[in-house]
């Protein structure tokens, strides 16, 4: 019932940013408060007894339920950045986009052995970018790493979800 709230409020965009992709635009999730309420409120029963400490939300889309989880699960919020946005020193990742190379960035005093992460982003296509992100924190030592997303593509011979170990625990709100 929820998940057909959320789909119903999701705006799909044709063609956007480039000719053949059905942009998935989770903007008209994040102005509805009951589509708000209800995505916090299925993220908070998965993760309230997980331990997180810290939740990593992947730039831009990524932070605004990232942080809004943070304050429930009174966890830290750390911001993955594309390269140059972040003031301090960084640990990189560099990765393989369709076209040519892209890198994602975290600061360097972000994130420590004794923490549990999750990490959260808009949406799992490929996986590109999360696998970048999740190798990133990797880099940290943390003592487990959690990923989720807001929706799952799975059509289109989509598995996003085979770029990652099977024993990675990756959570979904919606799958379409
Ligand atoms: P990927 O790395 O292929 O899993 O792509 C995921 C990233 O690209 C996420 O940050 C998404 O915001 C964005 N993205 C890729 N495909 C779409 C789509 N069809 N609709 C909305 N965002 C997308």
């Amino acid at each position: 019932m929820n998940n057909e709230i959320l789909i119903k409020n999701l705006r799909n965009v044709p063609d956007f940013p480039i000719p053949g992709i059905q942009f998935k635009d989770v903007t008209t999730l994040f102005k509805n408060p009951v589509c708000m309420q209800i995505m916090l409120d299925e993220l908070y029963e998965l993760y309230k007894d997980k331990g997180i400490t810290k939740i990593v939300g992947i730039e831009s889309r990524g932070f605004v339920l990232g942080a809004a989880l943070a304050v429930r699960l009174n966890a830290g919020f750390i911001m993955c950045r594309k390269p140059g946005k972040l003031p301090a020193e960084t640990i990189k990742q560099s990765y393989m986009k369709e076209y040519g190379k892209d890198t994602l960035e975290i600061h360097k005093d972000a994130i420590n052995e004794n923490d549990v992460v999750l990490i959260h982003d808009d949406l799992l296509a490929t996986g590109g970018s999360m696998k970048a992100a999740y190798d990133l924190v990797q880099k940290f030592h943390p003592q487990k790493t959690y990923i989720n997303f807001i929706i799952e593509l799975t059509g289109e011979g989509l598995s996003g979800r085979t770029a990652f170990d099977q024993n990675t625990e990756i959570t979904t709100l919606i799958r379409i």
